[in-house]
């Protein structure tokens, strides 16, 4: 650990326990133990305070440094692009973020225009807020309802936890901004808690059930639907067969625009550039964060249409009509140079086929693993984004408690694994464990992951 002795070390330990307010955890048993401290990263592996060495199977813990740790070549483009010109907020452009926006675009066929902002969560908010100004420039502000699904998360600042699928994350947090209305889940694993689900065609189904809501509140109030493409922290959800299409033709029915929240399926963590690439989807929106940059620096952008991006200009004599909203740090061109840096990493490294081949090998591991050990009820995934959900009987499908999650997901940090457990909402909190290795993977580290995971279920569950 480069220049850091044992003691700097154990005075960085101190540190952080006395001040530093953790997301995420209790923080009375967590100060009891030692917290973990990343002090070193490179490709797929980090290193803790103890020089201790981790296979990371998350990505930075929240599927985020898609291209793996210890990138020189971001680090120079950053290093050159800060130090010619950091920053410049407002209106203005610079040269990162228009050559950004460009090679974005070129991977987004049918949208044109790039807001950039700094968070997951931020840039749902933007997005949000153009649909709410869209009802009052169109329909004299009725049509500004936005509707989001069960299970579904779209960031933690007040607006986005009111779009927010997860009872257990918005407890205690409201009163929630009005306007957003909640449609059911489309998790077919899940489909018997569902009054009504059937048999067959469940994809079809669960999309009227959206249809059901938009009746019920009136189309008329209805301006947007917000979906991730594969649901993330709700239990990695794939969409079941037939879903997508009919959700557009609803939407397309109703004149609602369609909001992909691509925070954590974009830029490449599906296999495609964007998850709703894979599923023929055409969006008004695309929002999108973490693999952005891969964590090199903070960039999230709002992406839309020229459709969308016109009605912020159609009309030059009224005063309000433009998208009367700004981001300071949108102008940091760390970010968009970190970003160019990133895609040029996925393109010549051909990183894109590498996911497709890797979670292929994911899977198949997982279902293989699930012969012997009964408690795997399920595996899903998309590329290299992939969850294995527990439970205690494979015929109830009875989520796996969590604390026994947990201690699988302790047993594989010993092991120098890092996995992640997700999934939640009530009552099945956290019982889906949760694979998105850095796009980087090989055969060898998806192996050692499974195989970590294999002595952990044993341990665990016998
Ligand atoms: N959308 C999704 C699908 C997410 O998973 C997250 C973060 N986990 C967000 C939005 C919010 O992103 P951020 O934490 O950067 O605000």
């Amino acid at each position: 650990m480069d220049g850091m002795t044992p003691n700097d070390l154990s005075h960085v330990v101190d540190a952080d326990r006395a001040h530093v307010w953790h997301h995420l955890v209790q923080h009375k048993p967590f100060e009891n133990g030692e917290p973990r401290i990343i002090v070193e990263g490179k490709g797929m592996r980090v290193w803790d305070q103890h020089g201790k060495e981790h296979i990371d199977a998350v990505s930075g813990g929240v599927w985020t440094v898609n291209v793996g740790y210890g990138r020189e070549s971001i680090a120079n483009a950053v290093r050159d692009q800060i130090l010619k010109m950091n920053f410049f907020g407002g209106t203005v452009g610079t040269i990162p973020g228009a050559l950004y926006a460009e090679k974005l675009i070129g991977k987004m066929p049918g949208m044109t225009r790039v807001y950039y902002a700094n968070s997951g969560s931020e840039a749902n908010e933007k997005a949000f807020k153009m649909v709410r100004q869209i009802s009052h420039k169109r329909y004299g502000g009725k049509k500004s309802k936005i509707l989001y699904r069960d299970r579904d998360y779209h960031g933690s600042t007040l607006a986005t936890m009111s779009a927010g699928g997860q009872d257990e994350r918005n407890a205690q947090y409201g009163p929630f901004a009005p306007g957003f209305i909640r449609v059911p889940h489309c998790m077919e694993y899940r489909k018997h808690e569902q009054d009504g689900a059937p048999d067959e065609n469940y994809g079809v189904w669960a999309a009227d059930q959206i249809e059901e809501v938009i009746l019920r509140e009136g189309a008329d109030t209805i301006g947007a639907l917000c979906l991730e493409p594969v649901t993330a922290g709700g239990g990695v959800i794939t969409p079941p067969e037939g879903y997508w299409d009919r959700v557009q033709e609803i939407c397309k029915k109703y004149e609602i625009l369609l909001h992909i929240d691509e925070v954590v399926c974009g830029v490449g963590r599906t296999g495609t550039w964007f998850g709703y690439q894979q599923y023929g989807i055409k969006p008004d929106f695309v929002t999108m964060a973490k693999g952005v940059a891969s964590g090199y620096a903070a960039i999230s952008c709002c992406v839309t249409s020229e459709a969308v991006f016109d009605l912020f200009k159609d009309d030059t004599t009224d005063p309000m009509n433009y998208f009367r909203d700004i981001s300071t740090f949108g102008g940091c061109t760390a970010g968009p140079a970190a970003a160019l840096e990133n895609m040029r990493i996925i393109e010549d490294e051909d990183l894109l086929a590498n996911t497709v081949a890797m979670g292929d090998h994911m899977v198949n591991n997982l279902w293989a693993l699930s012969e012997r050990h009964k408690v795997i009820g399920d595996v899903r995934g998309k590329g290299l984004f992939v969850g294995a959900e527990l439970v205690t009987d494979r015929a109830t499908k009875d989520p796996m408690h969590e604390k026994m999650v947990g201690q699988v997901v302790a047993d594989c940090m010993q092991q120098g694994v890092i996995i992640g457990a997700t999934n939640r909402s009530i009552p099945t909190k956290n019982n889906t464990l949760c694979f998105s290795p850095a796009l980087i993977a090989t055969k060898d580290d998806i192996n050692q992951i499974t195989e970590a995971l294999d002595g952990a279920l044993t341990r665990v569950f016998g």
